[in-house]
């Protein structure tokens, strides 16, 4: 039985083949980084995206074309989604980013653009440029949206540097022009407790988003996270605690909502903890059997939800 609406099937569904995401570095920073509205970053957002020199076009064109020919080598896939991963994928001058989502549209199989950023960093004149290249290139565009909590107050103690009431306005903005608005959402936030994290789940599902991933904060080497984590104030979330969270979450999700990601991965060093995020099939395990003992299935609870809203 389907218990939520994956982003596997959905890709299936709407380009009848199997999809591979290529991650790509555009060589961007993010305004929360480099001083123009914050320093340092959000408390968990680590270096390793930092780099010597920053990648243009031909290498993005070549960071693609690498990665397909693996991939088809392998049999593994026959269209592609490109991914802007690093940091803010839409802070640049519009004339760069159109360099570089034009590198990354090369090939024609790729089929989806994605970009993941802040909503402070999505305007008109970004969206009317990969409207433009979208049309073009006859490519969908995903902008995926770091919101992590909607509670201002947890935001300013992760130093996020925006208030929540810009992601509404930026969903849809996205929306307005046809693309999709993922949200990222993280559980287990400092100060956080269910009622704050199934909030955020409620506050973005109301804003329409299209697609959904949910990741675990997790401590990483170099940052305040990690200082707060060694100093005894700060507490991951155990796995347990997160496969409770994350199947609430999917009970409240309305069902047309994709979710892109039920749990985030992480293997490398700088991982401090918890160190269950390593084992992403155990989890996925621990997920699945949680779905089953509760009889969770995608939107179960959002009638008794919106119900209580409309009371
Ligand atoms: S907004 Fe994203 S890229 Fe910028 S500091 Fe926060 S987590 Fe890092």
């Amino acid at each position: 039985m389907k218990r939520y609406n994956d982003l596997k099937s959905f890709l299936f569904e709407r380009y009848g083949v199997k999809m591979v995401k290529i991650s790509l570095d555009g060589g961007f920073t993010c305004p929360n980084r480099d001083g123009s509205i914050g320093w340092g970053g959000c408390i968990f957002c680590d270096e390793r995206g930092a780099r010597e020199k920053e990648p243009d076009a031909s290498e993005i064109s070549l960071q693609i074309s690498k990665k397909i020919t693996e991939l088809l080598e392998k049999r593994e896939a026959e269209k592609f989604i490109a991914y802007f991963q690093n940091f803010s994928g839409s802070y640049d001058k519009v004339s760069n980013l159109k360099e570089k989502y034009s590198a990354a549209l090369t090939d024609k199989r790729v089929a989806v653009l994605s970009i993941g950023t802040r909503p402070d960093c999505i305007n008109g004149e970004i969206l009317q440029m990969l409207s433009a290249l979208a049309s073009e290139k006859g490519a969908d565009v995903w902008i995926e949206l770091g919101l992590q909590t909607s509670g201002d107050k947890t935001a300013e103690l992760i130093n996020r540097c925006y208030k929540s009431e810009i992601f509404p306005k930026a969903v849809g903005m996205i929306k307005s022009y046809g693309f999709s608005a993922v949200v990222h959402l993280m559980f287990g936030l400092p100060g956080e407790d269910e009622g704050a994290m199934l909030n955020s789940v409620k506050y973005t599902a109301d804003t329409g988003v299209d697609g959904i991933k949910l990741h675990a904060a997790s401590v990483m080497r170099g940052t305040v996270l990690e200082k707060m984590f060694r100093g005894g104030r700060y507490k991951p979330l155990t796995r347990e605690e997160y496969v409770n969270i994350a199947a609430k979450a999917i009970a409240l999700l309305p069902p047309e909502i994709v979710v892109h990601r039920l749990v985030s991965s992480c293997k490398t060093d700088l991982l401090v903890a918890p160190d269950w995020v390593r084992d992403k099939p155990g989890s996925l395990i621990a997920l699945e059997e949680k779905f089953e003992a509760d009889d969770i299935v995608q939107g179960k609870d959002l009638n008794v939800w919106r119900g209580a809203q409309d009371a």
